[in-house]
């Protein structure tokens, strides 16, 4: 599961007192929502991808890959688990020349890539021979070896030795493992693929290969989990010894095999409440701490001994451009939102013709791009005034003093002049607080 690039569902709202987990989500990874994207803007995205980008502004590569062994139930992500070869090398041949339009592009050509990132979907599920023939398209046009970091998003039981092997002679430097639980119960209750004997089938050759740094992924609050269990987890997480342990809280966000399940009302389950959840997260946070972990962002705490950057969350996180490639993938370009067509037939055929899969797009006002930046810095914790001073010429203390000033009423967090720094309650909660930023338009609207 792709971490900070996925769009979730509605509602956008402040979720502060809500404790049961509902239908819908809370998790804000874009800014204006979704909702308000369209294919009425997709002309003037076109002038923005016709233009050259601003000489100070990064560029990134995401690719989608969205295949999957098997739909966990609680995925609401755009993923196929029934192509065959034959279909998955037409996707990545689709992908690669995607790829090499946008390098033709006046946004685009000539710019040295900052990072690459292939998310999912399950990007471990491409076998090598895709994988090498998809590398070797996209290094033709793309200054790949110019990516100070290379992630991959894996599922453990998709993995063998030598497709490891391959994957770290591509130049991946960041291996994402979504391990979500150790509990082979709770696994396979989620319809997860893998069980925990491919978790720990694949972490000496990881370590052997001496990828630069290794993320884990874990869920609190998948279906089944306890105290007992959540507690086995955190222990186990770090006997695995990761650099960096990212970790979510559950959500029923529409479209997923649980929520259908509960709007049946055909199967009773039980998905635990917020609270219980952020006790879970915090417990995490808390325990790998003492092991020698440091908080890097609200969800993700990296060893305290190494430098465990995250450049791709970080550089879209400050404003980057970045190519977004493949079926529903969000790319961003000289202040223009662009996501694709989510559908399989419609992702391939433009492509076969030379064109771009686009669907609908956003251009963003100065005060978008800013408020978007903010809203997704507070996601590390803490944020400096002087940056958005130095880059839009804002005082953001000013700018949003009512919202500030009721979340720190709140015990949410504090603020002075130089820095907005989120509480531990804050961090716990901080996508349910971040509609409190938004314009008054973007209130109360669906987010995707
Ligand atoms: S591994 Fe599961 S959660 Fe991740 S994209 Fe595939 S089906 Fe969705």
């Amino acid at each position: 599961m792709s971490d900070i690039h996925s769009a979730s569902a509605e509602p956008a709202t402040s979720r502060l007192d809500l404790n049961e987990t509902e239908i819908g989500s809370v998790f804000v990874s874009n800014y204006p929502p979704y909702s308000f994207w369209n294919e009425d803007n997709l002309q003037k995205s076109l002038g923005a991808l016709n233009t050259a980008a601003a000489p100070d502004n990064t560029l990134g590569l995401y690719m989608h890959i969205p295949f999957c062994r098997k739909r966990c139930k609680f995925c609401y992500f755009r993923v196929y688990t029934d192509k065959n070869s034959t279909q998955i090398q037409e996707y990545v041949d689709a992908l690669a020349r995607e790829v090499e339009i946008y390098s033709e592009l006046p946004a685009v050509k000539g710019r040295p890539l900052k990072f690459i990132y292939f998310g999912g979907g399950t990007p471990s599920y491409l076998s090598v021979k895709h994988l090498e023939s998809l590398v070797a398209r996209v290094k033709a046009v793309l200054p790949w070896d110019s990516a100070e970091e290379v992630t991959f998003e894996c599922e453990p039981g998709t993995l063998s030795q030598s497709k490891l092997a391959a994957i770290r002679g591509m130049g991946v430097t960041r291996l994402s493992l979504g391990i979500e639980n150790f509990d082979d119960f709770i696994l396979n209750e989620n319809g997860r693929a893998h069980l925990s004997q491919e978790i720990y089938r694949v972490q000496s050759w990881i370590h052997e290969l001496d990828f630069e740094q290794l993320n884990v992924d874990l869920i609190a609050g998948m279906v089944g989990e306890t105290w007992n269990t959540w507690k086995e987890n955190v222990q186990k997480t770090i006997d695995y010894d990761p650099d960096s342990v990212t970790i979510y809280q559950m959500e029923l966000p529409f479209n997923t095999v649980y929520t259908q399940m509960l709007s049946d009302d055909k199967q009773k389950i039980h998905v635990a409440d917020w609270q219980t959840k952020r006790e879970w997260h915090q417990y995490a946070m808390e325990t790998l701490q003492n092991a020698g972990y440091k908080m890097s962002s609200a969800y993700t705490m990296v060893k305290a001994d190494k430098q465990c950057e995250f450049v791709y969350r970080d550089s879209v996180w400050h404003g980057t451009d970045m190519i977004g490639a493949g079926v529903a993938a969000f790319g961003h370009m000289n202040q223009a939102h662009l996501q694709n067509t989510a559908s399989w037939g419609d992702y391939l055929e433009p492509l076969s013709q030379g064109r771009l899969p686009l669907k609908r797009a956003f251009m963003l006002s100065e005060r978008e791009q800013l408020v978007r930046e903010m809203i997704l810095q507070l996601k590390l914790g803490r944020i400096e005034t002087g940056y958005f001073r130095e880059k839009y010429g804002q005082e953001i203390t000013n700018l949003f003093e009512a919202a500030l000033q009721k979340l720190a009423a709140e015990g949410m967090l504090a603020f002075n002049d130089d820095e907005i720094e989120l509480t531990p309650q804050g961090l716990l909660r901080v996508d349910g607080l971040l509609p409190e930023f938004y314009d008054a338009k973007y209130t109360n609207a669906r987010y995707t």
